[in-house]
């Protein structure tokens, strides 16, 4: 199977253009073998790039709390992901920046290594062919999100992905497109990689974001509900509670807003509710951005 690796295009590394095929790290590279590292998941809709200075204030965060200090700031990493869009023409992509640590000590510790950055991206990206179509199904998985006082759970955290890896993977094998996963208190927290909504009487319920990312795409959506009138409370949310919600869905860069057609044996199917929400986000994410206005206009 042809990878990533062999694609065309350009990727941008430590502030250069490499031809695709040879965005390289060394095998002996701290990110690699410690997970030091921290990435974001980014949309560009038309040539805009959404939210783009909130990721990439999150992506500097997330390096902050994993003891790295990126040495580019957001001003600039926005410039730099613009710049990779036009190098690859691209329009609707996924953008991915990573953050790691070089190879200067093969050991635990490695404080004075260097941080290095890149930026790839690249188009035609679906999260689920379901998500198109109507709902997907989650599996309650086994693994849990763990406790804040047990990882860097507020950091996008390349480390934190192999729960995620794994449950997704549980999830497919029982026929499921994506896994619901609890967290260490044995509460709803999310899905592999995006947050969860669930419609009850017309109200919106999400569960507090203590161990797992308070999303872009959640806060987003957060927004978009009370601008519709619509109350939105953040909380604790039981398994139990489950049977009785109205409709679901999840949020994330790449999910976007995808209507949860059933979890295990209860079945939602895509109410209306949420099919406003999934159009309203839509059209938002469709305007042209702040920063590339900005960038025109200079
Ligand atoms: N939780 C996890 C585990 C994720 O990987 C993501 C995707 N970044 C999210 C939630 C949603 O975050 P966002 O809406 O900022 O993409």
């Amino acid at each position: 199977m042809a990878g990533f690796d062999n694609l065309e295009g350009y990727i941008w590394i430590d502030g250069q253009f490499y031809d695709w095929k040879d965005a390289k790290v060394h095998f002996l590279t701290h990110g690699l073998h410690y997970a030091s590292a921290v990435f974001e998941g980014i949309r560009s809709y038309a040539g805009s790039a959404f939210k783009l200075t909130q990721h990439n204030e999150r992506l500097i965060k997330s390096a902050e709390i994993m003891d790295m200090k990126v040495p580019y700031s957001v001003e600039e990493l926005n410039e730099v992901t613009y710049q990779v869009l036009e190098k690859n023409n691209l329009e609707d992509s996924y953008i991915r920046p990573l953050v790691w640590r070089g190879s200067e000590m093969m050991a635990i510790s490695n404080q004075n290594a260097t941080v290095h950055v890149g930026i790839a991206a690249w188009g035609g990206i679906k999260y689920s062919a379901k998500s198109a179509e109507g709902g997907i199904k989650l599996k309650k998985v086994s693994w849990r999100r763990p406790d804040p006082k047990t990882a860097p759970v507020h950091a996008k955290a390349s480390g934190l992905y192999m729960i995620s890896t794994l449950s997704k993977h549980e999830a497919e094998r029982a026929g499921c497109e994506d896994a619901l996963m609890l967290d260490y208190q044995g509460n709803v927290a999310e899905a592999s990689g995006a947050n969860i909504f669930f419609f009850k009487g017309g109200e919106l319920h999400t569960p507090t974001p203590h161990c797992f990312l308070n999303g872009i795409t959640r806060q987003t959506a957060i927004e978009i509900a009370e601008g519709m009138g619509i109350k939105v409370n953040v909380r604790t949310i039981k398994p139990e509670e489950l049977p009785d919600m109205d409709e679901c869905f999840i949020t994330g860069t790449a999910a976007e807003i995808t209507p949860v057609e059933q979890i295990e044996e209860i079945k939602y199917g895509v109410g209306e509710n949420t099919r406003k929400i999934v159009e309203a986000y839509h059209d938002l994410v469709h305007q042209p951005a702040p920063e590339k206005l900005a960038r025109e206009a200079a």
